[in-house]
Protein backbone atom coordinates (compact mmCIF):
# COMPACT_ATOMS: atom_id res chain seq x y z
CA UNK A 1 0.00 0.00 0.00
CA UNK A 2 1.27 3.41 -0.66
CA UNK A 3 2.04 5.95 1.94
CA UNK A 4 -1.03 7.55 3.24
CA UNK A 5 -0.91 11.39 1.91
CA UNK A 6 -1.30 13.57 5.48
CA UNK A 7 -1.92 17.21 5.61
CA UNK A 8 -0.17 18.59 8.94
CA UNK A 9 -2.87 20.77 10.24
CA UNK A 10 -2.24 22.85 13.43
CA UNK A 11 -3.61 26.02 15.23
CA UNK A 12 -2.85 28.98 13.59
CA UNK A 13 -4.81 31.98 14.65
CA UNK A 14 -4.53 35.09 12.80
CA UNK A 15 -4.11 38.16 15.25
CA UNK A 16 -6.48 40.40 13.03
CA UNK A 17 -10.29 41.29 12.59
CA UNK A 18 -13.10 39.34 10.74
CA UNK A 19 -16.16 39.65 10.12
CA UNK A 20 -18.71 37.32 12.34
CA UNK A 21 -22.14 36.54 11.86
CA UNK A 22 -22.64 37.86 15.90
CA UNK A 23 -20.40 39.60 18.21
CA UNK A 24 -19.94 38.27 21.96
CA UNK A 25 -19.05 40.65 24.41
CA UNK A 26 -17.98 40.91 27.82
CA UNK A 27 -19.30 43.32 29.64
CA UNK A 28 -17.74 45.53 32.85
CA UNK A 29 -19.85 43.82 35.46
CA UNK A 30 -17.96 40.73 35.01
CA UNK A 31 -17.22 39.47 38.55
CA UNK A 32 -14.59 36.55 37.35
CA UNK A 33 -16.28 34.06 38.22
CA UNK A 34 -15.45 31.79 35.52
CA UNK A 35 -18.46 29.61 34.96
CA UNK A 36 -18.71 30.61 31.31
CA UNK A 37 -15.74 28.86 31.08
CA UNK A 38 -17.38 25.81 32.22
CA UNK A 39 -20.74 25.91 30.38
CA UNK A 40 -19.11 26.53 26.47
CA UNK A 41 -17.84 23.20 25.30
CA UNK A 42 -15.92 25.18 22.48
CA UNK A 43 -13.86 27.27 24.97
CA UNK A 44 -15.07 30.11 23.30
CA UNK A 45 -14.43 31.80 27.12
CA UNK A 46 -10.93 31.46 28.93
CA UNK A 47 -8.96 33.67 31.23
CA UNK A 48 -6.00 35.51 30.71
CA UNK A 49 -3.23 33.88 30.39
CA UNK A 50 -0.81 36.46 32.30
CA UNK A 51 -3.36 36.91 35.04
CA UNK A 52 -5.32 33.56 35.39
CA UNK A 53 -8.01 36.25 37.90
CA UNK A 54 -9.37 37.58 34.89
CA UNK A 55 -11.08 36.91 32.14
CA UNK A 56 -9.67 37.25 28.46
CA UNK A 57 -11.91 38.85 25.69
CA UNK A 58 -14.38 35.61 24.20
CA UNK A 59 -13.29 33.73 21.25
CA UNK A 60 -15.89 34.52 18.88
CA UNK A 61 -14.46 32.36 15.88
CA UNK A 62 -15.13 28.92 17.76
CA UNK A 63 -18.81 30.35 19.10
CA UNK A 64 -21.35 27.95 18.02
CA UNK A 65 -24.08 30.04 18.78
CA UNK A 66 -26.12 28.21 21.49
CA UNK A 67 -26.50 30.91 23.93
CA UNK A 68 -25.86 29.16 27.19
CA UNK A 69 -23.21 31.52 28.15
CA UNK A 70 -25.80 34.52 27.89
CA UNK A 71 -28.48 32.23 29.55
CA UNK A 72 -25.99 30.80 32.45
CA UNK A 73 -23.88 34.46 33.68
CA UNK A 74 -24.88 35.22 37.33
CA UNK A 75 -24.48 38.73 35.87
CA UNK A 76 -26.32 39.07 33.05
CA UNK A 77 -22.39 40.10 31.89
CA UNK A 78 -22.45 38.28 28.28
CA UNK A 79 -24.07 39.91 25.20
CA UNK A 80 -24.52 38.92 21.50
CA UNK A 81 -24.78 41.31 18.76
CA UNK A 82 -25.07 41.01 14.96
CA UNK A 83 -22.26 42.15 13.43
CA UNK A 84 -23.06 45.01 11.05
CA UNK A 85 -20.58 44.37 8.22
CA UNK A 86 -21.57 40.96 8.19
CA UNK A 87 -24.64 41.11 6.03
CA UNK A 88 -22.52 43.31 3.15
CA UNK A 89 -19.71 41.03 2.76
CA UNK A 90 -19.53 38.57 -0.29
CA UNK A 91 -23.05 38.35 -2.52
CA UNK A 92 -24.71 35.72 -4.21
CA UNK A 93 -21.82 33.30 -4.65
CA UNK A 94 -19.76 34.47 -1.98
CA UNK A 95 -22.21 34.07 0.80
CA UNK A 96 -20.83 35.36 3.99
CA UNK A 97 -21.39 32.21 5.43
CA UNK A 98 -19.08 30.58 2.82
CA UNK A 99 -16.67 32.80 3.86
CA UNK A 100 -16.57 32.50 7.45
CA UNK A 101 -16.34 28.77 7.31
CA UNK A 102 -13.05 29.29 5.18
CA UNK A 103 -11.70 31.67 8.07
CA UNK A 104 -12.51 29.00 10.88
CA UNK A 105 -10.64 25.73 8.24
CA UNK A 106 -7.94 27.82 8.02
CA UNK A 107 -7.55 28.46 11.61
CA UNK A 108 -6.70 25.02 12.85
CA UNK A 109 -7.65 22.65 9.34
CA UNK A 110 -10.80 21.58 11.79
CA UNK A 111 -13.91 21.02 9.19
CA UNK A 112 -16.90 23.44 11.30
CA UNK A 113 -19.53 21.53 12.68
CA UNK A 114 -22.82 24.12 12.25
CA UNK A 115 -24.92 21.68 14.10
CA UNK A 116 -27.57 18.85 14.14
CA UNK A 117 -28.63 18.25 10.86
CA UNK A 118 -28.33 19.99 7.56
CA UNK A 119 -30.26 23.35 7.74
CA UNK A 120 -29.54 24.77 4.31
CA UNK A 121 -31.65 24.58 0.98
CA UNK A 122 -31.53 21.40 -1.09
CA UNK A 123 -31.15 23.43 -4.28
CA UNK A 124 -29.78 26.75 -5.58
CA UNK A 125 -27.63 27.24 -8.98
CA UNK A 126 -24.58 25.48 -9.81
CA UNK A 127 -23.13 23.17 -7.48
CA UNK A 128 -25.71 24.14 -4.93
CA UNK A 129 -28.45 21.92 -6.72
CA UNK A 130 -26.29 19.17 -7.63
CA UNK A 131 -26.17 16.27 -4.75
CA UNK A 132 -23.70 13.38 -3.88
CA UNK A 133 -25.03 9.20 -3.64
CA UNK A 134 -23.84 8.63 -0.27
CA UNK A 135 -25.02 5.03 -0.38
CA UNK A 136 -21.99 3.69 0.76
CA UNK A 137 -22.39 5.88 4.01
CA UNK A 138 -24.26 2.88 5.84
CA UNK A 139 -21.03 0.45 6.30
CA UNK A 140 -18.76 1.03 9.32
CA UNK A 141 -16.22 3.28 7.35
CA UNK A 142 -15.69 6.29 10.32
CA UNK A 143 -12.57 4.93 11.72
CA UNK A 144 -11.63 3.48 7.74
CA UNK A 145 -11.02 6.97 6.33
CA UNK A 146 -8.91 8.18 8.65
CA UNK A 147 -7.79 5.06 9.95
CA UNK A 148 -7.10 2.03 8.44
CA UNK A 149 -8.60 2.17 4.89
CA UNK A 150 -6.75 3.56 1.86
CA UNK A 151 -8.27 6.27 -0.17
CA UNK A 152 -6.37 8.04 -2.59
CA UNK A 153 -6.81 11.88 -3.78
CA UNK A 154 -4.20 11.81 -6.60
CA UNK A 155 -4.41 12.67 -9.94
CA UNK A 156 -1.91 12.79 -12.49
CA UNK A 157 -1.34 15.60 -15.28
CA UNK A 158 -0.34 15.59 -18.95
CA UNK A 159 -1.45 13.87 -22.27
CA UNK A 160 -2.04 10.03 -22.15
CA UNK A 161 -1.75 7.59 -24.76
CA UNK A 162 -5.44 5.75 -26.34
CA UNK A 163 -3.48 2.68 -26.67
CA UNK A 164 -0.10 1.44 -26.68
CA UNK A 165 1.77 -0.41 -29.71
CA UNK A 166 3.88 -2.92 -30.41
CA UNK A 167 5.80 -3.93 -32.51
CA UNK A 168 6.40 -7.53 -34.35
CA UNK A 169 8.76 -8.80 -31.43
CA UNK A 170 6.34 -7.58 -28.83
CA UNK A 171 8.78 -4.34 -28.07
CA UNK A 172 6.90 -1.44 -27.22
CA UNK A 173 6.46 1.25 -29.93
CA UNK A 174 4.35 4.21 -28.68
CA UNK A 175 6.10 7.27 -27.34
CA UNK A 176 5.02 7.48 -23.61
CA UNK A 177 4.60 10.92 -22.72
CA UNK A 178 6.01 12.61 -19.62
CA UNK A 179 3.18 13.32 -16.79
CA UNK A 180 3.34 14.62 -13.21
CA UNK A 181 1.76 13.44 -10.25
CA UNK A 182 0.11 15.02 -7.33
CA UNK A 183 -1.72 13.95 -3.99
CA UNK A 184 -4.69 16.33 -4.27
CA UNK A 185 -7.20 17.36 -7.25
CA UNK A 186 -5.91 21.40 -6.24
CA UNK A 187 -3.71 23.07 -8.04
CA UNK A 188 -3.05 26.42 -6.45
CA UNK A 189 -3.55 29.66 -8.75
CA UNK A 190 -1.85 32.54 -7.97
CA UNK A 191 -5.12 35.33 -7.37
CA UNK A 192 -4.13 38.47 -8.57
CA UNK A 193 -0.72 40.19 -9.91
CA UNK A 194 1.21 42.76 -6.70
CA UNK A 195 0.75 41.16 -3.62
CA UNK A 196 2.87 41.38 -0.86
CA UNK A 197 6.04 39.57 -0.72
CA UNK A 198 4.74 37.44 2.59
CA UNK A 199 2.14 36.69 0.52
CA UNK A 200 3.64 35.23 -2.24
CA UNK A 201 5.90 33.38 -0.50
CA UNK A 202 3.25 31.53 1.83
CA UNK A 203 1.52 30.96 -1.43
CA UNK A 204 4.44 28.79 -2.89
CA UNK A 205 5.71 27.20 0.72
CA UNK A 206 2.24 26.18 1.36
CA UNK A 207 1.60 24.68 -2.33
CA UNK A 208 5.30 22.83 -1.30
CA UNK A 209 3.88 22.33 1.94
CA UNK A 210 1.05 19.75 0.38
CA UNK A 211 3.13 18.79 -2.44
CA UNK A 212 1.29 20.51 -5.24
CA UNK A 213 2.19 22.94 -7.59
CA UNK A 214 1.57 26.49 -7.88
CA UNK A 215 0.62 28.82 -11.32
CA UNK A 216 2.44 31.76 -11.24
CA UNK A 217 2.77 34.66 -14.26
CA UNK A 218 6.09 34.40 -15.10
CA UNK A 219 6.39 38.54 -14.49
CA UNK A 220 5.51 37.60 -10.56
CA UNK A 221 8.47 35.46 -10.33
CA UNK A 222 10.83 37.19 -8.53
CA UNK A 223 14.78 36.51 -8.29
CA UNK A 224 15.22 34.01 -5.17
CA UNK A 225 12.54 31.91 -6.68
CA UNK A 226 14.86 28.95 -8.51
CA UNK A 227 14.70 27.27 -5.40
CA UNK A 228 10.64 26.54 -5.78
CA UNK A 229 11.10 25.44 -9.66
CA UNK A 230 9.94 22.30 -8.67
CA UNK A 231 6.59 23.78 -7.55
CA UNK A 232 5.82 26.84 -9.37
CA UNK A 233 4.39 26.50 -12.67
CA UNK A 234 5.42 29.51 -14.65
CA UNK A 235 2.42 30.83 -16.83
CA UNK A 236 3.27 33.30 -19.91
CA UNK A 237 1.36 34.59 -22.22
CA UNK A 238 2.19 33.87 -26.17
CA UNK A 239 3.74 37.30 -26.43
CA UNK A 240 5.97 36.52 -22.90
CA UNK A 241 7.35 33.41 -24.01
CA UNK A 242 10.56 34.45 -25.96
CA UNK A 243 11.45 37.24 -22.74
CA UNK A 244 11.19 34.64 -20.76
CA UNK A 245 12.50 31.37 -22.15
CA UNK A 246 15.05 30.98 -19.07
CA UNK A 247 12.10 30.49 -16.78
CA UNK A 248 10.64 28.01 -18.89
CA UNK A 249 13.01 25.83 -19.81
CA UNK A 250 13.35 24.66 -15.95
CA UNK A 251 9.72 24.24 -15.29
CA UNK A 252 8.19 21.15 -14.24
CA UNK A 253 5.50 22.05 -15.85
CA UNK A 254 4.66 25.43 -18.00
CA UNK A 255 1.25 27.49 -18.66
CA UNK A 256 0.13 29.32 -21.54
CA UNK A 257 -2.33 32.13 -21.01
CA UNK A 258 -4.56 31.56 -24.71
CA UNK A 259 -7.30 33.82 -24.65
CA UNK A 260 -7.54 34.89 -28.10
CA UNK A 261 -10.39 32.06 -28.73
CA UNK A 262 -9.11 30.89 -32.40
CA UNK A 263 -7.26 27.98 -32.74
CA UNK A 264 -5.71 28.50 -36.13
CA UNK A 265 -2.54 29.36 -34.79
CA UNK A 266 -2.75 26.71 -31.79
CA UNK A 267 -0.30 24.07 -33.48
CA UNK A 268 1.80 26.68 -33.92
CA UNK A 269 2.76 28.03 -30.53
CA UNK A 270 2.32 24.42 -29.07
CA UNK A 271 5.26 23.03 -30.95
CA UNK A 272 7.07 26.60 -29.74
CA UNK A 273 6.68 25.72 -26.07
CA UNK A 274 7.59 22.34 -26.71
CA UNK A 275 10.99 23.63 -28.50
CA UNK A 276 11.78 25.47 -25.37
CA UNK A 277 10.64 22.61 -23.09
CA UNK A 278 9.19 19.28 -23.36
CA UNK A 279 7.34 19.29 -20.12
CA UNK A 280 3.55 18.87 -20.21
CA UNK A 281 1.81 22.15 -21.25
CA UNK A 282 -1.03 23.79 -19.19
CA UNK A 283 -3.02 25.58 -21.78
CA UNK A 284 -5.46 28.29 -20.43
CA UNK A 285 -8.46 29.34 -21.68
CA UNK A 286 -11.21 31.78 -20.71
CA UNK A 287 -14.36 29.81 -19.81
CA UNK A 288 -16.07 31.59 -23.25
CA UNK A 289 -19.29 30.95 -24.44
CA UNK A 290 -18.09 28.03 -27.08
CA UNK A 291 -15.78 26.93 -25.04
CA UNK A 292 -16.35 22.95 -25.10
CA UNK A 293 -15.50 23.91 -28.81
CA UNK A 294 -12.40 25.18 -28.31
CA UNK A 295 -11.17 22.73 -26.13
CA UNK A 296 -11.79 19.70 -28.32
CA UNK A 297 -10.34 21.90 -31.65
CA UNK A 298 -7.31 21.87 -29.03
CA UNK A 299 -7.13 18.62 -28.01
CA UNK A 300 -7.28 17.60 -31.35
CA UNK A 301 -4.23 19.49 -31.92
CA UNK A 302 -2.56 17.81 -29.34
CA UNK A 303 -2.93 19.78 -25.94
CA UNK A 304 -1.72 18.15 -23.04
CA UNK A 305 -4.04 20.19 -20.23
CA UNK A 306 -6.12 22.36 -20.82
CA UNK A 307 -7.27 24.74 -17.59
CA UNK A 308 -10.84 26.13 -18.20
CA UNK A 309 -11.16 29.49 -16.48
CA UNK A 310 -14.19 30.75 -15.43
CA UNK A 311 -14.92 34.08 -13.78
CA UNK A 312 -14.39 34.55 -9.78
CA UNK A 313 -18.22 32.78 -9.44
CA UNK A 314 -17.88 30.44 -11.71
CA UNK A 315 -20.07 31.46 -14.60
CA UNK A 316 -19.20 31.83 -18.20
CA UNK A 317 -17.53 34.81 -19.18
CA UNK A 318 -19.90 36.28 -22.15
CA UNK A 319 -18.08 40.12 -21.90
CA UNK A 320 -21.11 41.28 -20.39
CA UNK A 321 -22.10 41.83 -16.58
CA UNK A 322 -25.59 40.40 -17.39
CA UNK A 323 -25.39 36.94 -14.95
CA UNK A 324 -26.80 34.71 -17.62
CA UNK A 325 -23.94 32.83 -18.91
CA UNK A 326 -23.76 29.03 -18.14
CA UNK A 327 -22.30 28.12 -14.44
CA UNK A 328 -19.36 25.71 -13.98
CA UNK A 329 -20.97 22.34 -13.73
CA UNK A 330 -22.72 23.11 -16.76
CA UNK A 331 -19.35 24.16 -18.56
CA UNK A 332 -17.69 21.45 -17.37
CA UNK A 333 -20.22 18.81 -17.83
CA UNK A 334 -20.02 20.21 -21.59
CA UNK A 335 -16.50 20.29 -21.82
CA UNK A 336 -16.36 16.60 -20.54
CA UNK A 337 -19.10 15.78 -23.08
CA UNK A 338 -18.22 16.92 -26.51
CA UNK A 339 -14.50 15.57 -25.45
CA UNK A 340 -16.00 12.05 -25.03
CA UNK A 341 -18.38 12.62 -28.42
CA UNK A 342 -14.97 13.01 -30.37
CA UNK A 343 -13.24 10.40 -28.34
CA UNK A 344 -10.38 12.20 -27.02
CA UNK A 345 -11.18 12.54 -23.18
CA UNK A 346 -9.09 9.85 -21.99
CA UNK A 347 -5.93 11.58 -23.73
CA UNK A 348 -6.29 14.85 -21.87
CA UNK A 349 -6.08 16.33 -18.17
CA UNK A 350 -8.64 19.13 -17.81
CA UNK A 351 -7.81 21.99 -15.17
CA UNK A 352 -11.05 24.02 -13.99
CA UNK A 353 -11.02 27.09 -11.99
CA UNK A 354 -13.03 30.08 -11.27
CA UNK A 355 -15.44 29.43 -8.76
CA UNK A 356 -14.35 26.54 -6.76
CA UNK A 357 -15.24 28.21 -3.52
CA UNK A 358 -15.73 25.59 -1.04
CA UNK A 359 -14.18 21.93 -0.43
CA UNK A 360 -17.20 19.97 -2.04
CA UNK A 361 -16.82 21.64 -5.22
CA UNK A 362 -13.32 20.08 -5.44
CA UNK A 363 -15.11 16.52 -6.16
CA UNK A 364 -18.08 17.88 -7.63
CA UNK A 365 -16.56 19.59 -10.31
CA UNK A 366 -14.59 15.99 -11.14
CA UNK A 367 -17.89 14.30 -11.01
CA UNK A 368 -19.07 16.74 -14.08
CA UNK A 369 -15.85 16.17 -15.80
CA UNK A 370 -13.02 17.94 -14.64
CA UNK A 371 -9.60 15.75 -13.22
CA UNK A 372 -8.28 18.25 -11.17
CA UNK A 373 -9.05 22.07 -10.23
CA UNK A 374 -7.24 25.52 -9.50
CA UNK A 375 -7.92 27.57 -6.54
CA UNK A 376 -6.93 31.10 -5.29
CA UNK A 377 -9.64 33.53 -3.63
CA UNK A 378 -10.18 30.39 -0.65
CA UNK A 379 -6.38 30.80 -0.31
CA UNK A 380 -6.51 34.77 0.49
CA UNK A 381 -9.76 34.28 2.53
CA UNK A 382 -7.83 31.65 4.83
CA UNK A 383 -5.52 34.87 5.25
CA UNK A 384 -8.40 37.71 6.24
CA UNK A 385 -9.01 39.17 2.90
CA UNK A 386 -13.03 40.19 2.43
CA UNK A 387 -14.55 39.20 -0.75
CA UNK A 388 -16.87 42.18 -1.75
CA UNK A 389 -19.43 41.29 -5.24
CA UNK A 390 -21.61 44.77 -5.19
CA UNK A 391 -21.68 47.02 -6.71
CA UNK A 392 -18.31 45.41 -8.13
CA UNK A 393 -15.86 42.30 -7.48
CA UNK A 394 -13.62 44.02 -4.47
CA UNK A 395 -11.35 42.20 -2.20
CA UNK A 396 -10.13 43.72 1.14
CA UNK A 397 -7.00 42.91 2.99
CA UNK A 398 -6.41 43.41 6.50
CA UNK A 399 -4.72 46.13 7.88
CA UNK A 400 -1.37 45.10 8.44
CA UNK A 401 -1.40 41.51 7.01
CA UNK A 402 1.62 42.44 4.85
CA UNK A 403 3.50 42.40 8.23
CA UNK A 404 2.46 38.64 9.74
CA UNK A 405 5.90 36.45 9.07
CA UNK A 406 5.24 33.69 5.89
CA UNK A 407 5.39 31.10 8.66
CA UNK A 408 1.77 31.81 9.59
CA UNK A 409 0.37 32.40 5.99
CA UNK A 410 1.69 29.44 5.03
CA UNK A 411 0.57 27.18 7.92
CA UNK A 412 -3.23 28.82 7.52
CA UNK A 413 -3.47 27.52 3.99
CA UNK A 414 -1.48 24.08 5.01
CA UNK A 415 -4.91 24.24 7.02
CA UNK A 416 -7.19 25.10 4.43
CA UNK A 417 -6.05 22.69 2.73
CA UNK A 418 -6.37 20.06 5.34
CA UNK A 419 -9.73 20.40 6.18
CA UNK A 420 -10.95 20.47 2.47
CA UNK A 421 -9.00 16.97 2.09
CA UNK A 422 -10.38 15.87 4.82
CA UNK A 423 -14.04 16.71 3.79
CA UNK A 424 -13.12 14.90 0.44
CA UNK A 425 -12.26 12.07 1.81
CA UNK A 426 -15.23 11.66 3.82
CA UNK A 427 -17.22 12.50 0.44
CA UNK A 428 -15.42 9.61 -1.64
CA UNK A 429 -15.62 7.34 1.72
CA UNK A 430 -19.50 7.44 1.42
CA UNK A 431 -19.55 7.19 -2.36
CA UNK A 432 -17.68 3.91 -1.76
CA UNK A 433 -14.50 5.57 -4.03
CA UNK A 434 -11.35 5.10 -3.39
CA UNK A 435 -9.57 6.43 -6.32
CA UNK A 436 -10.28 10.38 -6.68
CA UNK A 437 -8.98 9.60 -10.73
CA UNK A 438 -12.35 7.27 -10.60
CA UNK A 439 -14.67 10.99 -9.92
CA UNK A 440 -14.42 11.93 -13.23
CA UNK A 441 -17.14 12.33 -15.26
CA UNK A 442 -18.87 10.17 -13.00
CA UNK A 443 -22.06 12.14 -13.26
CA UNK A 444 -23.82 9.02 -12.65
CA UNK A 445 -22.96 9.04 -9.28
CA UNK A 446 -24.85 12.60 -8.49
CA UNK A 447 -28.00 14.01 -8.62
CA UNK A 448 -28.96 16.74 -10.38
CA UNK A 449 -31.83 19.21 -9.04
CA UNK A 450 -33.15 20.12 -12.39
CA UNK A 451 -33.56 16.65 -13.80
CA UNK A 452 -35.16 15.18 -11.26
CA UNK A 453 -37.46 18.50 -11.12
CA UNK A 454 -37.93 17.72 -15.01
CA UNK A 455 -38.85 13.57 -13.97
CA UNK A 456 -40.74 14.17 -11.45
CA UNK A 457 -43.05 17.37 -12.47
CA UNK A 458 -42.38 18.02 -16.29
CA UNK A 459 -44.76 15.34 -17.26
CA UNK A 460 -47.51 16.94 -14.84
CA UNK A 461 -46.93 20.46 -16.11
CA UNK A 462 -46.29 19.51 -19.75
CA UNK A 463 -50.03 18.18 -19.02
CA UNK A 464 -51.65 21.10 -17.97
CA UNK A 465 -50.27 23.24 -20.68
CA UNK A 466 -51.37 20.96 -23.08
CA UNK A 467 -55.18 21.10 -21.14
CA UNK A 468 -55.12 24.81 -22.20
S1 LIG B 1 -20.07 33.83 33.81
FE1 LIG B 1 -20.44 36.01 33.55
S2 LIG B 1 -19.61 36.92 35.38
FE2 LIG B 1 -18.79 34.85 35.30
S3 LIG B 1 -16.83 35.10 34.24
FE3 LIG B 1 -18.32 34.63 32.69
S4 LIG B 1 -19.00 36.65 31.97
FE4 LIG B 1 -17.98 36.97 33.90
S1 LIG C 1 -23.06 31.09 22.85
FE1 LIG C 1 -22.60 28.94 23.28
S2 LIG C 1 -20.92 28.47 21.89
FE2 LIG C 1 -21.05 30.67 21.97
S3 LIG C 1 -19.65 31.26 23.54
FE3 LIG C 1 -21.62 31.04 24.54
S4 LIG C 1 -21.66 28.95 25.29
FE4 LIG C 1 -19.99 29.08 23.83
Amino acid sequence: MPKKYHINAKATPLDLDYVFKYKIVRGENCINCGKCTKVCIYEAHKRQEDDPRKMADPNTIVCRNCFRCIQECPRGALEKSIEKDFANIGGTFWKPDMLISLWKQAEDGNVPVSGAGYRGPFTGPGFDGMWTDMSEIVRPTRDGIHGREYINTGVELGRKLNHLAFDAEGKLTSKVPATVDIPIPILFDIPIINLSPNIKEALIKAAIEIKTLILMPVVEIMPGFEKYNNNIIPCAKPEEIDRYTDILKKARLIAVEYSDGSVSDFSDLLQKIKRINQVPAIIRVPAVINVENIVAAMAGYGAEIIQIVADYRGQEITGTNSGNGRLLKDIIRAVHLKLVEDRIRDEITIVTSGGIAMAEHVPKAMLCGADLTAIDLPLLVALGVRIYEEPEKLLVFPEGLEKIPSSILTQRMVNLMGAWHSQMLEMMGAMGIREARRLRGESGRAIFFEDIDKDTFGKLFRKQEEVR
